[in-house]
């Protein structure tokens, strides 16, 4: 096998606190790596602070980084999307800027990829740093992905994880708008296996995922992955229909029996508000997917890029490559496959 590459992709939003911790940490990582050439990758989603000035100085002072600057923050999933697009050779391995994912486990993802995998992923054994509810909604939601979902999504896994050439060619097939990351990583399957690892503190910086933020990115993974909510609520409104039809023979035997002295005021009332809730449930979740279907069919490109950094010499490897042209110092691109 000739020189393979292994490209450290790492999307950064407002990470001018920790980026400067984190990159003499990923140098030192590449200087161990044998018998690979290493590259890092920096994709800056829209920063507003100083983390575009940081990455300039990073590109300028190093030949193996360059960074990439997004026209405005599209989100982790999409500044992920756009790093890995530009990957053309060898494998990526992705990180969280923050210093979550210790780079110094690159040896081990390398030597699982040696063996044959294709992803490589990090399994948190304990999450520093997060609250007890953080952790016990994760643990339910994973729960609840693995029962409604038929790709199957490994429990505390992120996206610190190696991929393969093929599996990066495998995903940049996936054009899809509501990118659910770890879904797509699994969904394109090929040999997967798990490094456990210590999810350090963040290095400085806060999280950029609210509480808000998180339920959101659940429904994302359950519409991506799942159809299921949508069958449940055709069961629902079935089982609403079979009680409210005995609920009318018992009503109706009473007062065919006992005659009707115009009573049941209470019992009306709770029919009409319980049968105008579950109409209205069954509404909001035909609502949630019609709503990604539509964001789906518009066919935007899933980012733009500002300013594309790459080193000054010549490089084979990472250039833009999707559908528009770029100089190394960068005009814009768009952030599309062309097939
Ligand atoms: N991030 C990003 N775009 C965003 C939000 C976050 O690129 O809109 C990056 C962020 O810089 C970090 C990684 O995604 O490298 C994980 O974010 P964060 O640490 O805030 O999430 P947490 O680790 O708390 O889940
Ligand atoms: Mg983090």
């Amino acid at each position: 096998m000739s020189q393979d590459r292994l490209t450290f992709v790492i999307a950064a939003y407002n990470e001018e606190r920790a980026l400067p911790q984190l990159h003499p940490r990923l140098l030192a990582v590449l200087d161990a790596l044998h018998g690979l050439e290493g590259r890092v990758l920096y994709v800056d989603d829209g920063s507003s602070d100083g983390t575009w000035a940081i990455l300039q100085a990073l590109v300028a002072a190093d030949p193996r980084v360059s960074a990439l600057r997004l026209s405005r923050n599209f989100g982790k999933e999409a500044a992920l999307t756009a790093g890995l697009d530009q990957v053309q050779a060898g494998a990526a391995l992705i990180l969280d800027a923050d210093g979550q994912d210790p780079p110094e486990l690159a040896g081990q993802f390398v030597a699982r990829w040696r063996e044959g995998y294709d992803n490589v992923y990090g399994t948190r054994l304990e999450r520093e740093g997060e609250g007890w509810f953080k952790r016990l909604t994760a643990t339910v939601f994973y729960r609840v992905m693995g029962r409604l979902s038929r790709t199957p999504i490994p429990a505390d896994t992120g996206d610190f994880r190696l991929l393969s050439p093929r599996a990066l060619a495998a995903l940049r097939e996936l054009r899809e708008r509501h990118r659910f990351m770890k879904g797509l990583f699994s969904w394109v399957g090929f040999r997967s296996v798990a490094v456990p690892y210590h999810r350090h503190r963040r290095l400085a910086g806060r999280s950029k995922f609210s509480l808000w933020r998180l339920w959101n990115f659940a429904l994302e993974g359950i519409t991506g992955f799942s159809t299921v909510p949508l069958r449940a609520a055709t069961y629902l409104g079935l089982a609403t229909a079979v009680s409210a039809f005995l609920f009318a023979v018992w009503v109706v035997g009473k007062a065919a029996l006992y005659g009707d002295r115009v009573a049941g005021w209470p019992t009306m009332m709770a029919v009409i508000l319980f049968l105008g809730g579950v109409q209205l449930i069954a509404l909001g979740l035909i609502g949630e997917y019609l709503g990604r279907l539509y964001e789906e069919s518009k066919q935007r490109p899933l980012y733009l890029v500002d300013t594309w950094l790459a080193p000054p010499v010549a490089d084979s490897v990472l250039q833009p490559t999707l559908g528009g042209q770029a100089d190394d110092h960068g005009s814009a691109t768009v952030g599309r496959q062309v097939s």
